[in-house]
């Protein structure tokens, strides 16, 4: 199957949304948190702004200084910061397999904040056990059990899991 960079995302935030986003049982469209997210992605670093898609993968390269590109992902909040630096890394692995340099940018534009990210050996590792842990969690016939968390309130599940 095709991990992609927001398995990895959810991966780090909640197994079951990892289960429920493989089925394509897709959160609430119009919760205001995605519909947020989504409006911040397309207004915000306009300027330095360009949109690559690079096989299943679309990132914003925002610097390229000759062969070395930074490339940028745009978040609402530094609060899922961790699950955001395990995408941003999966890109840069994409790129690194396939011959570009790259390092990356997480954009908090609304904490006027950004955040370095390099791949290392050590993550690479960990995002491979991740990779197939993702598999492992798709492939079962039942989702994961609800874990109550602190993502649950502003999950677009929340009704789905605990109505
Ligand atoms: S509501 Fe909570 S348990 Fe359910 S998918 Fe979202 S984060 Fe996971």
């Amino acid at each position: 199957m095709d991990v992609n960079g927001t398995l990895f995302w959810y991966y780090n935030i909640c197994k079951r949304e990892v289960w429920l986003m493989t089925r394509q049982i897709v959160p609430d469209q119009q919760d205001d948190n995605i519909s947020f997210g989504r409006f911040l992605h397309e207004t915000t670093y306009q300027r330095n702004k360009k949109e690559i898609l690079f096989g299943n993968v679309k990132f914003d390269v925002i610097l390229e200084k000759g062969d070395h590109l930074v490339i940028g992902e745009t978040k609402k909040s530094s609060h899922y910061s961790e699950a955001s630096r395990w995408q941003l890394m999966y890109y840069l692995q994409v790129l690194k397999n396939a011959g570009i340099q790259a390092s990356g940018q997480l954009l908090y534009p609304q904490e006027k904040k950004r955040e370095a990210v390099e791949l290392t050996e050590e993550n690479e590792t960990k995002l491979e056990q991740m990779r197939q842990d993702i598999i492992r969690i798709a492939e079962k016939e039942i989702p994961p059990e609800p874990i109550q968390c602190q993502y649950c309130r502003k999950c677009g599940y929340e009704e789905y899991c605990w109505a």
